[in-house]
């Protein structure tokens, strides 16, 4: 490999970010030198969390530079090493995303055992939006026993396995998302309830309509409505899960909050957002957990794949326009 094709930032979105927003440009791949590996990618992700880093904003990840490559999630195959702990054919995963390939040092990527998994798996189910919904259900929502939990975004890569790993463990959950066909899909892995927020006027009334004894944990990838919706069907000491807020990512100017936040008060609601990096140390116990759920038929997943660099901005526009079903991915080779 002498030369790899890489997206890059070229203008800074407002609101919906568009492709002019990008650019594509080919650049130049070294030959490894000592303690260097050499990559070509085979998979990058593209995530929501990414629009928030294309704001020249101050977050807890680093905004996106312009005019330069934009990084995040990939999986690769190491073409020439120039460390000895590496061979040519290892696979490895890195922050590496959104280019064909790359020479960097050894101890920027990691070794890759895909424990016969698909290698893309890493980026969805069995990689960070899999420990998301682990985390944030198990450790954030401190899920007990009997609780209902509702799950907004509930077909996209956090929000099934969401879903599948409170209905591995005997809850009752329900579901939104957007559309028949992702509704259809939640049913067929054994969501309860489920709600086309899409075809809703009433989304407050939809979910009393399926939980008429109220929730227990909301799980929230979305915000807005649909967070307003959860305060108000929340029974007492009820957990909120705060993972992500699409609704507003492509927002021009500052949403009003939810006009019945003082629920919080009378219901005795414990509401948290988290950042899953501050829950990697539990990635070995989720994967054990995942591997086991999924042997015994209880967990699986989707995956909505473009394929070549160049799809990269649309895959990623895709996200905010419900393009797909379970973990967005690009392939690339
Ligand atoms: P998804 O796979 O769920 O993809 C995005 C989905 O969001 C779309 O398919 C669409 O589904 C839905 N969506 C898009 N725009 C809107 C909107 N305006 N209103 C309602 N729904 C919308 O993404 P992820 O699973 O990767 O991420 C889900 C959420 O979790 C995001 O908010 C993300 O930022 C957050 N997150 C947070 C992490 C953390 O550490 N806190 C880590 C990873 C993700 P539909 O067709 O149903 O509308």
């Amino acid at each position: 490999m002498t030369t790899s094709r890489e997206i890059r930032l070229k203008s800074r979105p407002n609101g919906l970010p568009t492709p002019d927003n990008f650019e594509l440009a080919t650049v130049d791949v070294a030959a490894p030198g000592a303690g260097e590996v050499q990559v070509k990618n085979l998979w990058m992700t593209v995530d929501p969390y990414m629009r928030g880093r294309m704001n020249d904003v101050k977050s807890y990840a680093p905004p996106f530079q312009l005019g330069k490559a934009m990084d995040g999630g990939a999986i690769g195959q190491v073409t020439a090493s120039g460390d000895p702990a590496f061979k040519e054919g290892d696979l490895v995963q890195s922050g590496f995303g959104w280019r064909e390939g790359f020479t960097a040092p050894a101890k920027s990527v990691q070794k890759l055992d895909p424990r016969g998994l698909p290698v893309q798996t890493f980026l969805g189910a069995a990689g960070m939006p899999g420990l998301t919904a682990y985390a944030g259900l198990l450790k954030v929502a401190a899920l007990k026993d009997g609780d209902v939990v509702f799950v907004s975004g509930a077909a996209g890569a956090v929000g099934a396995m969401v879903c599948q790993i409170a209905k591995a463990k005997g809850h009752t959950v329900i579901g939104s998302a957007g559309g028949a066909e992702k509704c259809a899909w939640l049913k067929s892995i054994g969501v309860d309830h489920v709600i086309d927020y899409k075809a809703e006027t009433n989304l407050s009334a939809a979910l009393a309509a399926a939980a008429p004894d109220g929730i227990d944990v909301y799980f929230d990838n979305v915000g807005g409505a649909h967070l307003e919706a959860a305060l108000n069907s929340a029974k007492m000491f009820a957990r909120f899960a705060i993972c992500g807020m699409i609704s507003i990512y492509n927002a021009t100017k500052p949403e009003p909050g939810p006009s019945n936040l003082a629920q919080l008060i009378g219901k005795n609601i414990r509401m948290e957002g988290f950042i899953v990096s501050h829950h990697f140390a539990m990635m070995p116990q989720y994967v054990a957990e995942l591997a086991a759920w999924h042997a015994a038929g209880k967990v699986t997943w989707k995956e909505t794949v473009f394929e070549g660099i160049e799809k990269a901005p649309d895959a990623f526009i895709g996200l905010f326009r419900g393009e797909n079903m379970g973990k967005m991915l690009v392939k690339l080779a």
